[in-house]
């Protein structure tokens, strides 16, 4: 038997509102977190569903937030060194991979090379840092020992980020 993959289902509680004044137009807008419809009182269950479905998708595309870029990458390596290293750490290149799902990010100490997971690019600011944060820690030490996070624990929201990440379910690099 094959498994089937989960349909996308509502982020959003929906709200159907009906009005006789309405002939055939469907509307969705978002209020207070929920997804408000107003659609004509002719108009059957059936009929409805498949519009709202699309509506949502549209809405959700536009709430979409946008990446960050590779650029915006280097800037914030380039904060955290002078900030917390005193401008000292060098790296050859750091940039979103889409290879790590699971893990946050990797680093190459030897080449000097930093790959954070692309999913960090649309997570909170402070938690993309405390990965930042890591990676450039790893360019003086390599393991996760007491050195090490000493370093990492200069950035004061280390521990929240760790919470954060945990909760949705990416792990240290190794
Ligand atoms: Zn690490």
């Amino acid at each position: 038997m094959t498994q089937e993959t989960p349909k996308q289902t509502a982020d959003w509680p929906i709200e159907v509102i009906r009005s006789a004044k309405r002939r055939k137009s469907v509307s969705a807008e978002l209020k207070s977190g929920v997804l408000v419809v107003r659609a004509p009182a002719a108009m059957s269950d059936d009929d409805l569903a498949p519009i709202v479905e699309k509506l949502q998708k549209r809405l959700q595309k536009r709430l979409r937030p946008v990446p960050q870029t590779d650029e915006e990458l280097e800037q914030a390596a380039r904060r955290l060194n002078k900030q917390y290293f005193s401008g000292k750490l060098r790296w050859q290149s750091i940039r979103y991979v889409k290879n790590q799902e699971k893990r946050f990010g990797s680093c190459t100490p030897m080449q000097g090379t930093i790959r954070i997971s692309h999913r960090l690019a649309v997570m909170p600011k402070w938690v993309r840092d405390y990965v930042v944060m890591h990676e450039l820690a790893h360019l003086k030490e390599a393991n996760h020992g007491p050195h090490f996070w000493k370093l990492v624990n200069r950035y004061p929201r280390t521990e929240r980020a760790r919470g954060y990440l945990i909760a949705v379910g990416m792990e240290e690099d190794l």
